[in-house]
């Protein structure tokens, strides 16, 4: 069985006749939600059985949801082999954002996050992306609210080192004869993988940005995040600078504030020279704690010290609300607590 979610529209065209089917098959799927060929009365009869044969419209069933009293909900989403990629929906008034994942496991390896522990298992095929969003999306929303949703490629993985299967979801998740969601409903966010991001740059569609920074020198940063001695952060700022943005876009910057590491006053004025010029707004992201990791979240009075000096410096920066935690579907939580 081929799975509908892993095809953009253009390969589908070549793959079934008459060309215009594809079309047709992904105003269903993604418009009416249409579970099953039978239901696709714009489609002959001998096709519709044929098509049944070969082709899987639907999601595969959750393997398993937890919901947090918050309202948050994450669901270990089953994939062909026996491995699940994690979404999660985290509804907010008007503004629902489902979080997707583009790897199981991660090869970066930040100290700081649980995800980053268990190391890279495999890259997730585009069907398996796309997959998640239409999970979440059904789960949680009619029909008539069925695009009242952004999402965030901030689950388990590095989006960019699994670049084409990341591009390819996308493309598909904008088709305006699929879900049709605009690329600035899509962020996708990076821990700067730099040569991946140039190429994202030169794409003809691109989401919003958003750069995991986390350390305002080489220095620490070097120790919490693995990937800067690759690409160091000057490097990295300097194609920052060079992304394309639209009128009045921004790059996200995520900070994640660690208890006596990265959340000094000191800290802030750095990250506050390093962003000065760049259109920026930084997500503070409180530590989520959890006993694998050598680190602790910063008192509040901490935190706010540090907003405060960002600010103070014309940086507009936010405190990301912990979200999901009790289900551990917080930033960073991924991939704990399975059974
Ligand atoms: N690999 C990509 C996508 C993952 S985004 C990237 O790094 O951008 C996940 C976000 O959660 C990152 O911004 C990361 O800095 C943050 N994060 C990781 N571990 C965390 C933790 N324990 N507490 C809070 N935020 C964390």
């Amino acid at each position: 069985m081929r799975a509908i979610f892993d095809f953009e529209r253009p390969e589908l065209a070549v793959l079934l006749a008459p060309s215009y089917r594809g079309t047709q098959i992904f105003k269903s799927v993604y418009q009416r939600w249409a579970q099953t060929f039978e239901a696709m009365t714009d489609l002959p009869k001998p096709a519709r059985t044929e098509l049944a044969e070969s082709w899987r419209i639907e999601p595969l069933p959750v393997h398993r949801r937890f919901d947090s009293a918050d309202g948050t909900r994450r669901y270990l989403v089953p994939l062909e082999d026996s491995e699940l990629a994690e979404a999660v929906f985290i509804p907010e008034n008007h503004r629902n954002t489902i979080c997707i994942s583009s790897q199981v496991g991660c090869a970066l390896a930040c100290t700081f996050c649980l995800t980053g522990k268990i190391g890279l298992k495999r890259n997730l095929t585009a069907g398996e992306i796309v997959e998640q969003v239409v999970t979440a999306q059904r789960d949680n929303l009619s029909l008539q609210d069925r695009d009242s949703f952004n999402i965030v490629l901030m689950g388990m993985g590095e989006p960019l080192h699994n670049y084409d299967n990341v591009m390819k979801a996308i493309r598909i998740l904008h088709d305006p004869e699929g879900m049709n969601l605009s690329m600035n409903r899509i962020t996708l966010s990076t821990a700067g993988m730099l040569p991946a991001l140039e190429r994202l740059a030169a794409e003809p569609v691109i989401p919003n940005l958003a750069i995991s920074l986390t350390g305002a020198t080489n220095k620490k940063r070097d120790v919490l995040m693995p990937i800067n001695r690759k690409y160091p952060i000057e490097q990295l700022l300097d194609a920052v600078r060079r992304f394309p943005l639209k009128h009045r876009q921004r790059v996200t910057f995520e900070y994640v504030l660690l208890k006596d590491v990265t959340d000094s006053p000191e800290d802030a004025r750095a990250l506050a020279r390093l962003l000065a010029g760049i259109p920026a707004k930084v997500n503070l992201i409180p530590l989520n704690e959890s006993e694998e990791l050598n680190y602790k979240r910063p008192s509040d009075a901490a935190i706010e010290r540090f907003q405060n000096v960002l600010v103070a410096h014309n940086v507009s920066a936010f405190v990301r609300k912990n979200r999901g935690n009790d289900i551990s579907a917080a930033c960073g939580q991924l991939m704990k607590k399975w059974a």
